[in-house]
């Protein structure tokens, strides 16, 4: 039965035993390893109802569904640790700066900055809504686990680049990011474990799961608007 094959998965849903997804809304989710709550994007749009504060902020670019000073304060207690890049410190004082290629550690957490940017898509002529090196997505180790968050990007030759991902958040959108078959030409680039769309608000989550054509990568739909 054709109905049966798009189930979104609502709530929470564990990746494997060591890490925890919550998917929030749009971009935004929680992400809960060991003892440690990561949010990332958080976005007062979401309903962060009986969830818990972060003890790492993750924060990716300067547009409105990923800089929300309101609800990053809300998600905040006094020694929560923000990254961002350049660009979005500018807003959020507080955070420490990642500039696309750099590396950090807090709590034990590993996080490189991967470029995220357009390649052509952009508001008009000669212009693209995400210049590269604006900002971020991530790349975490959280213990033996490697968890790649693309942020708003297009298919970059730094994504097909990217190896060994065990689990990957994949956005998709237009007009500011990917269709969802470019989006399942990168992951058939770098071949993740198990790769979630996410900011995937109006694509058609069946062309990219059956777009998704490589080997041994599982595609697991989550539901980021539900709430
Ligand atoms: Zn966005």
């Amino acid at each position: 039965m054709v109905f049966l094959s798009l189930i979104l998965l609502g709530g929470w849903f564990w990746a494997n035993e060591d890490v925890e997804i919550i998917p929030i809304q749009h971009a935004s989710m929680i992400l809960k390893w060991q003892d440690q709550v990561i949010h990332v994007d958080p976005w007062s749009q979401g309903n962060y109802e009986g969830q818990p504060q972060a003890d790492l902020i993750l924060l990716t670019d300067v547009h409105g569904d990923h800089l929300d000073l309101k609800q990053i304060a809300e998600v905040s207690k006094p020694d929560t640790v923000v990254i961002s890049p350049l660009s979005v410190q500018e807003s959020v004082t507080q955070a420490g700066i990642l500039q696309n290629g750099d590396s950090t550690t807090v709590y034990g957490i590993g996080i490189e900055a991967i470029p995220m940017y357009n390649l052509k898509r952009g508001p008009s002529e000669g212009r693209l809504y995400h210049e590269r090196g604006r900002g971020n997505g991530y790349l975490l180790k959280l213990g033996t686990s490697r968890v790649y968050i693309s942020g708003d990007t297009a298919c970059t030759p730094e994504m097909k680049a990217l190896t060994d991902v065990d689990i990957a958040f994949i956005s998709m959108n237009l007009p500011y990011t990917m269709t969802p078959e470019e989006a399942a030409e990168c992951v058939n680039a770098f071949k993740p474990r198990i790769v979630y769309p996410y900011h995937y608000r109006g694509s058609d989550l069946e062309k990219f799961r059956s777009s998704v054509t490589a080997p041994g990568v599982e595609v697991v739909l989550l539901d980021w608007y539900g709430k």
